[in-house]
């Protein structure tokens, strides 16, 4: 274990990739670099919230460490630590389908690149410490609304085994930052706060796509050179042939979190090429929410109401739309189409479907995908309106041997008395038959593999709302719960059986529980 002085950095990003040399920090277009040195804003009164052991353990940092009053000052970027060396990096990104140009880290602040005691890199990064050169018209802040979801469900993911990047640290900063949740002229003030997320490295698409776009394929090469030899070392020196293998293991990631996504019933809510991660990790965490009743359309976040550009359903297309417009952004580096073209196609496209159907399977329990059971068990979920998590998890619960099946377990699932109509019993009936006849294990089997894939919980948008009106009052003790049960999703945890249960009424409609923007 070690104390937040005796961390190892090695900087790798600055010390192998050009530096703006403009030193101006206001909010501009910064070209011929890769990023900008930049100091995190100070704050007035840092306030440690919560904090994640297990990141704190990937860290070396033991618990007295992470409660210390040092440790706040550090995550909120007051302070320091010998070996940081801030920076905010440039990327662009394409959002909702066009082309945005220049965003960057508009609110995040690289710290640095911690070697842990495993050898492993975790780059330490702050979101919402100040402004940066791609700030652009905002200000650099976050609130504790959105630090709470960001940290709550990094955590959450990684637990049900979803690549995310981490989140080590939740601090409150002491300041007001003023919000208009809805766009709506409604402006209140809410308490800023930073938190400190944790991965290798947090490259994105849109990190390629800027240079590219700017014609500066020189920058182009030394960042795609730099990320194969650092995050992607086993493909060996760069060359046209290591441009491609790599691009198809970005494919290849970038399909399995997606089914992960699918599997759980997670939805981002805002994949801009710019939030894509070239590790295929879950990243940026803003207006995501959980499926809960089982809606293939959903997608929680009112600034893509009218088009639903990301709805559950439609994240394995925009997955694979991101993808080739990386591919558009490798391709001076490559000059072969038909090559990205047949990556793509055989390492995205068939990776996923792969990948779904071998899931769909595991999650009832069988050998082998069956595309008409699954067509029509995506038909059945729709006809009412049914908890997704709940009926896979209460699914296993069903008795399936008897050739009467009692489907009481299910009825825990349901939203509306509309089940209980005939039409929907025979519909419900008849895909258990045909379910029935293809399940090849014994029942207990069948319910302990099926609750290995199938959450019992989740962090349902109620619930993360709750934890944060209660921190707002000043309580943090639902965010430390919340962490705590969800770091066990598939096990029973009867203690905490409420939190498995429906969504209350009141919470369908409720901002911020249904209802999310990208204002954060
Ligand atoms: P997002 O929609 O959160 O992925 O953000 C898109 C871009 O806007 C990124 O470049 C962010 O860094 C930037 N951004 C979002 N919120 C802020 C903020 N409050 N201040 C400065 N930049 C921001
Ligand atoms: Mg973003």
């Amino acid at each position: 274990m070690k104390t937040l002085h005796e961390l190892h950095f090695d900087n790798r990003f600055i010390n192998h990739l050009p530096e703006d040399t403009n030193k101006d920090k206001t909010c501009r277009q910064v070209f011929n670099a890769c990023y900008s040195s930049v100091l995190p804003q100070k704050v007035s009164r840092p306030q440690l919230v919560c904090y994640s052991p297990e990141v704190a353990q990937l860290l070396d940092l033991a618990a007295h460490v992470c409660e210390s009053e040092e440790f706040a000052h550090v995550f909120v970027g007051n302070q320091l630590v010998n070996g940081m060396q801030p920076y905010a990096t440039c990327y662009g990104g394409h959002q909702f389908g066009q082309w945005a140009g220049q965003l960057g880290d508009g609110r995040a602040i690289n710290l640095g690149e911690v070697i842990n005691s495993e050898k492993q890199r975790l780059t330490l990064q702050l979101k919402g410490s100040g402004k940066t050169p791609y700030s652009r018209t905002s200000d650099g802040l976050a609130v504790l609304r959105s630090s709470v979801r960001e940290f709550l469900c990094s955590e959450a993911m990684h637990h049900l085994g979803v690549p995310t990047t981490r989140a080590l640290s939740l601090v409150l900063t002491g300041e007001s930052v003023l919000r208009d949740m809805f766009y709506d002229g409604n402006q209140r003030y809410e308490a800023g706060a930073v938190v400190c997320r944790v991965a290798q490295s947090f490259t994105r698409f849109g990190h390629f796509q800027i240079h590219t776009t700017r014609n500066d394929i020189t920058l182009l090469k030394q960042l795609v050179d730099y990320t194969i030899q650092t995050d992607f070392p086993h493909l060996g020196k760069p060359s046209v042939e290591t441009y491609l293998q790599w691009f198809s293991e970005v494919c290849q990631k970038t399909a399995e979190m997606i089914v992960h996504w699918q599997r759980v019933g997670f939805v981002h809510g805002v994949m801009n090429t710019d939030n894509m991660s070239i590790l295929g990790l879950t990243i940026d965490y803003g207006p995501y929410g959980w499926l809960e009743d089982f809606n293939y359309h959903w997608t929680p976040n009112t600034t893509d109401a009218d088009h639903r550009r990301y709805h559950f359903g439609n994240q394995p297309r925009v997955a694979f739309w991101n993808l080739a417009q990386l591919a558009n952004a490798i391709f001076p580096l490559v000059q072969d189409s038909k090559a990205l073209q047949d990556i793509l196609e055989k390492h995205y496209t068939n990776t996923f479907q792969r990948g779904y159907e071998k899931m769909m399977a595991q999650k009832l329990g069988l050998e082998q995908f069956d595309d008409a059971l699954i067509s029509d068990l995506m038909t059945l979920l729709q006809t009412v309106e049914t908890d997704m998590t709940i009926f896979y998890r209460q699914l296993a619960n069903v008795d399936m041997t008897q050739t009467d099946i009692d489907t009481k377990p299910l009825t825990h699932a349901y939203y509306d008395k509309a089940y209980q109509g005939e039409n929907y019993q025979n519909q419900l009936h008849a895909w258990l038959k045909h379910y029935a006849c293809l399940i090849v294990t014994d029942e207990l089997e069948r319910k302990t593999k099926m609750n290995a894939v199938n959450p019992n919980y989740v962090l349902r948008n109620y619930l993360s709302q709750q934890a944060i009106d209660a921190a707002e009052e000043g309580d943090f003790s639902e965010i430390e719960r919340l962490l705590n049960l969800l770091r066990k999703p598939y096990d029973e945890q009867p203690e905490f059986s409420k939190y498995a249960q429906k969504r209350p009424e009141w919470a369908k409609m409720k901002a911020g529980c249904s209802m999310l923007s990208c204002s954060s």
